[in-house]
């Protein structure tokens, strides 16, 4: 697909769906059929009947040997008829393991055809847009090497760094030397500053994930003054060191500009930020964040922020193991999202599970037979040496854009808390989150960051979630105490009731499990918790906060920052 393209090619591409898909097939077999993991189960045949009757559905710890061997020196040809050119590393914050998956230059590419079908399907939607600048916050983590010496990053980085970003970044306010600064902190403060000085410009705002942008906008909170002060001398701070990162700032911040400065001081000086986003960037047409699955968690902060009259767009659906598809209703609102599948990307299977996404081992259909209404889990054959790989999230099927399907995203597929024999799911904590914002809003509170834990160091076990807090009408305290424990009692309740039958019912005879627990943390401790998994490898662009915490380290940066603890005073009703 050239990249030149217009709309007309998604029509052909979805209307295409089924004949791309087989052709797809047909090409990664005739390129790895002769690969040893194939070889095992084909015996060199590339036949498309038989490699469905043959090759086993796996999960990624079935092929972690395979992989590692190729990271660790031997031939791309174990698992790929193409070289295999770089190792990318999941972020493994919503699955819980980090994983490295092979990577070839065909994945660059379906990157850069989602990026550039994603423009054009924005574009069809906001005017104006093709003119204007945009502020996509963006970091990269140094890159590392495999044992072999390939390269090893988080996929994002890896395509940031590559040839492939450079074409599609020309829109961008901030220059692409302050984005490939290893120092988050720095090239955070040098993408505001540029964002500020251009911000007449700026028609669309985001980050990958909302979580990323809600972390952006409580670093302004911080250094709001600073970049100010920095507009009107028209130097930026000492503390930036990085000479890429200098250099770049002084081609944008080119004079001192007090009137600019003065804006931004009226703008972020305000008592409450509600807005603030469009007070700073009064042009922007939409906020560019995904906030499907785990990060809507942020929408409620996002809408703050937005004063709701900014459109939050989750634009793509996609994994270290294959990028799937597009929102093509960038406008629909953010619990009706629905991403349509491109047939080009990879060779899609689909396993049916029950609403509960307990794999009942259903039927596995391909891409355009999947059934309206109906949950999956999408299964992954790829140029890159996966095949029929377990991706582990649920979907559900929504609609069809011609011949292509949508699908909404449910949730990661592992039950994320257990204390008894009750199975929660991260969409189950997402509907209990949802019903304490609700109590938490009326008490002008919002949610600034949220995650979970099964305690079973109690008799019985206890869920426990960890919640932090921020006042809506004043921006200024950052303290949110005293609280009011009337009202986190309350969330506390509304949380159990909100919960799935199994959970009320063990619930509710106390002894199997105990009351739900609410630990406040201090603010900022999001945030920490994202720098202690951006330490152990993940990046800031793919990091996702953590439904649920499973590692003793990542819950002592919680445990250190607890200020209060509430728990629910009755069980609630079966
Ligand atoms: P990673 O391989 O680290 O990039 O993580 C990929 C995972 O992130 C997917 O399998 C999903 O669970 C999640 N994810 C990616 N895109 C979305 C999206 N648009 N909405 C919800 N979850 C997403």
């Amino acid at each position: 697909m050239s990249l030149g393209c217009d709309l007309i090619v998604l029509e052909e591409l979805t209307s295409k769906a089924k004949q791309i898909q087989e052709d797809v097939l047909t090409k990664i077999l005739k390129a790895n059929a002769n690969t040893e993991y194939l070889q095992r189960f084909l015996q060199g045949s590339s036949d498309k009947e038989l490699f469905k009757k043959n090759v086993p559905v796996v999960s990624y710890e079935d092929v972690k040997p395979y992989i590692d061997r190729v990271a660790n020196g031997e031939p791309s040809d174990i698992i790929s008829g193409e070289p295999i050119t770089a190792f990318f590393r999941s972020s493994g914050t919503s699955s819980g393991k980090q994983k490295i998956f092979p990577a070839s230059k065909i994945f660059f590419e379906n990157i850069q055809i989602i990026y550039t079908l994603g423009s054009l399907v924005m574009s069809k939607y906001f005017d104006g847009f093709k003119q204007g600048k945009v502020i996509m916050f963006t970091f990269t983590r140094p890159m590392s090497t495999t044992p072999c010496g390939l390269p090893l990053a988080p996929a994002l980085t890896s395509f940031t760094k590559s040839e492939y970003y450079r074409s599609l970044a020309t829109k961008s306010t901030c220059p692409l030397q302050i984005i490939l600064c290893p120092d988050t902190k720095q090239s955070m403060y040098c993408q505001l500053l540029c964002g500020l000085v251009q911000r007449e410009e700026v028609v669309r705002v985001g980050a990958t994930f909302g979580s990323v942008l809600v972390q952006v906008i409580h670093f302004l909170e911080n250094y709001w003054k600073e970049l100010a002060s920095n507009i009107r001398s028209g130097h930026v701070s000492e503390w930036i060191t990085d000479l890429s990162c200098q250099d770049s700032v002084s081609t944008i911040l080119v004079e001192p500009n007090p009137e600019l400065a003065a804006l931004i001081e009226n703008g972020c000086g305000q008592k409450s930020w509600q807005g603030i986003v469009s007070r700073l960037w009064p042009k922007a047409k939409c906020i560019d964040a995904i906030v499907t699955g785990s990060m809507s968690q942020y929408i409620s902060a996002l809408e703050f922020y937005t004063s709701n009259k900014l459109p939050l767009v989750s634009k793509a659906y996609a994994s270290s193991e294959a990028y799937f598809g597009l929102n093509l209703e960038p406008l629909s609102k953010p619990q009706q999202v629905s991403y349509t599948f491109l047939p080009n990307m990879s060779y899609f299977e689909f396993i049916d599970v029950d609403v509960d996404g307990l794999t009942t081992e259903g039927e596995i259909v391909d891409l355009v037979n999947v059934k309206l209404g109906h949950y999956y889990e999408p299964l992954v054959t790829n140029f890159s040496g996966l095949h029929r790989c377990r991706v582990g999230d649920v979907l559900q099927v929504t609609g069809f854009y011609n011949m292509a399907p949508k699908f909404r995203f449910v949730r990661r597929k592992t039950t994320v808390l257990s204390v008894y024999v009750e199975s929660t799911t991260e969409e189950d904590l997402l509907k209990a989150l949802a019903q304490a914002t609700v109590v938490l809003e009326s008490s002008d509170l919002m949610t600034t960051g949220f995650t979970s834990y099964a305690d079973i160091s109690t008799v019985p076990g206890h869920y426990v979630f960890y919640l932090e807090l921020k006042a809506k009408a004043n921006s200024n305290i950052t303290n949110v105490l005293p609280l009011d424990n009337n009202v986190l009692v309350e969330c506390c309740c509304v949380m159990e009731e909100s919960m799935n039958g199994a959970y009320r019912l063990f619930r509710s005879k106390d002894e199997h499990i105990g009351a739900l627990e609410i630990r406040i943390v201090q603010q900022g401790t999001f945030d920490s918790l994202m720098h202690f998994f951006v330490s152990r490898g993940t990046s800031v662009v793919q990091y996702k906060t953590p439904m649920c915490i499973n590692s003793a380290e990542a819950l002592k940066v919680l445990e250190d920052k607890v200020i209060a603890r509430f728990f629910s005073d009755k069980s609630p009703p079966i």
